[in-house]
């Protein structure tokens, strides 16, 4: 019997961050595959501060032989909900220790990148390569335009540009993003500047009050992040939003993050009240960290947030999204870099699977990928169902009982469908019911 060659599949990556790094490690295990990367920056250097690493992000970097070269990180065994206000502990997650699995861990960004970074095979990269649209060509294939003048062709096109993908607005033109009113402020600095302040810090945790919260904690290699958030209603304060990584002072941040005046406690009149804006109010130790800060090390992310594709490929299966570009939920469940690579993964053993006909395999990577995220999306309509419901219940709740329904109805929740998820076994049950 003889078998058809596996015909050649010119693939191009649209982006370098960890999506678009895992596709073209995957990809290039894949015979008669030519795979290039065009990420728009003329450094691969990734912005923003920490990341943690869970058992679903290690099962796919596992897979793709990369969890070995990721070594530094601090353990998350333990994670702590506090009131940032009161200091009191809201929520305390222990996972139990088990010496068998890699630890959770927060790292720093960069860890993660250089870890991938370290697979990719030379030559695969082209830097300053910034897409600013790309056209269907038909049989000829899928026109990629850059913005320094240049065109390639590619029978296949991964949008792994993040979620403004300009992929994305090419070939899904009405999609649209909008900013969710949350703004992140981000940054390192050694643990050393701010270990004198309270011991609890060394614990990864959130701090909360009902519109904001600061979340601490060590990355490894003597390093501390603060990544703090301020929700402000979208509607009068979309304006300006459209920052991403921007440099931003020290003072601008800190105003979102102020310490209860001592006066407030002792006369709790209306007139303080009025003065006072008490959703921003957290523990003095908190504020004296975010003033040690050094100048200009903060960086700031509007985050916003679009719907559900029905699809996940498009143009007759000569473009498909991968990453933040397919799933717009801006970093919602604090593991997005690892389905980016979860999706690179499974594509490149969809199109192994069927020997490069990216009809077939682009189908099939619908099949398995798009159910996982119309679950995610209706998740955290469930969640905001549910917070939205238990507030109207408590009337008119304190300032403590807004805090706490922030945690409680995050709680209780089987969430292992993602923090566990095993996509090596997803894929195998997935391949197995295939017909032969
Ligand atoms: C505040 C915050 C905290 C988060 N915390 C975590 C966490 O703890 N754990 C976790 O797993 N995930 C976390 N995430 C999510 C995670 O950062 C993203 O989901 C992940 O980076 C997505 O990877 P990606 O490769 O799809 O996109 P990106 O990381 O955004 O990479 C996109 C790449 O494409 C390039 N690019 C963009 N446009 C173009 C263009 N036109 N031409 C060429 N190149 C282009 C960019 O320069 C970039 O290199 C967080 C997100 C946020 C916002």
């Amino acid at each position: 019997m003889t078998v058809d060659p596996i015909p050649h599949l010119k693939i191009a990556v649209v982006g370098g961050g960890p999506g678009g790094l895992a596709t073209a490690i995957a990809l290039s295990k894949i015979p008669n595959v030519e795979v290039t990367i065009y990420e728009q920056a003329s450094l691969l250097r990734e912005v923003g501060a920490g990341i943690s690493i869970g058992q679903n992000t290690w099962n796919v970097l596992e897979l793709l032989g990369v969890a070995d070269t990721l070594k530094s990180g601090h353990e998350t065994w333990t994670v702590l909900n506090m009131n940032g206000r009161s200091g009191e502990e809201l929520l305390r997650r222990e996972k139990p220790l088990a010496p068998s699995i890699r630890a959770p861990i927060r790292t720093q960004r960069t860890a993660l990148q250089s870890a991938l970074l370290a697979h990719v095979k030379p030559g695969v990269i082209q830097l300053s390569k910034k897409l600013t649209s790309i056209v269907d060509r038909g049989d000829e294939g899928v026109e990629l335009n850059f913005k320094d003048g240049t065109n390639v062709m590619a029978d296949l096109v991964v949008g792994a540009d993040g979620i403004r993908s300009v992929v994305r607005d090419s070939a899904w033109p009405s999609y649209e993003l909008k900013f969710t009113g949350t703004t992140i402020w981000r940054t390192l600095l050694p643990w050393d500047a701010v270990k004198d302040l309270d011991p609890r810090f060394e614990i990864t945790g959130w701090w909360h009050t009902p519109t904001t919260h600061v979340y601490f904690s060590p990355v490894g290699e003597g390093l501390w992040e603060i990544a703090c958030r301020a929700w402000h209603d979208p509607a009068t304060h979309s304006a300006s939003k459209v920052s991403w990584g921007v440099p931003v002072t020290n003072e601008h941040v800190e105003s979102h993050f102020t310490v209860r005046p001592s006066f407030s406690t002792l006369l709790d009149t209306d007139f303080v009240r009025e003065k006072t804006d008490k959703t921003k109010e957290y523990l003095p130790e908190i504020r004296e960290a975010l003033a040690r800060v050094p100048t200009d090390g903060w960086r700031e992310f509007a985050a916003f947030a679009g719907p559900e594709l029905s699809k996940l490929t498009a143009w007759d299966s000569k473009v498909v999204l991968v990453g933040d570009s397919s799933h717009a939920l801006s970093g919602a469940f604090g593991s997005g870099a690892g389905f980016a690579i979860e999706d690179g993964w499974v594509l490149a053993q969809a199109l192994s699977y069927f020997r490069n006909d990216r009809r077939k395999a682009l189908h099939l990577f619908d099949e398995i990928r798009l159910p996982y995220y119309a679950r995610m999306y209706a998740h955290l309509e469930e969640q905001s169902t549910l917070r939205a419901a238990k507030l109207k219940t408590l009337g008119n709740p304190t300032y403590d009982e807004r805090v706490a329904n922030k945690i409680i109805s995050d709680g209780g929740k089987d969430m292992s469908w993602i923090y566990g998820n095993d996509i090596g076994a997803v894929w195998k049950k997935k391949a197995e019911s295939l017909p032969a």
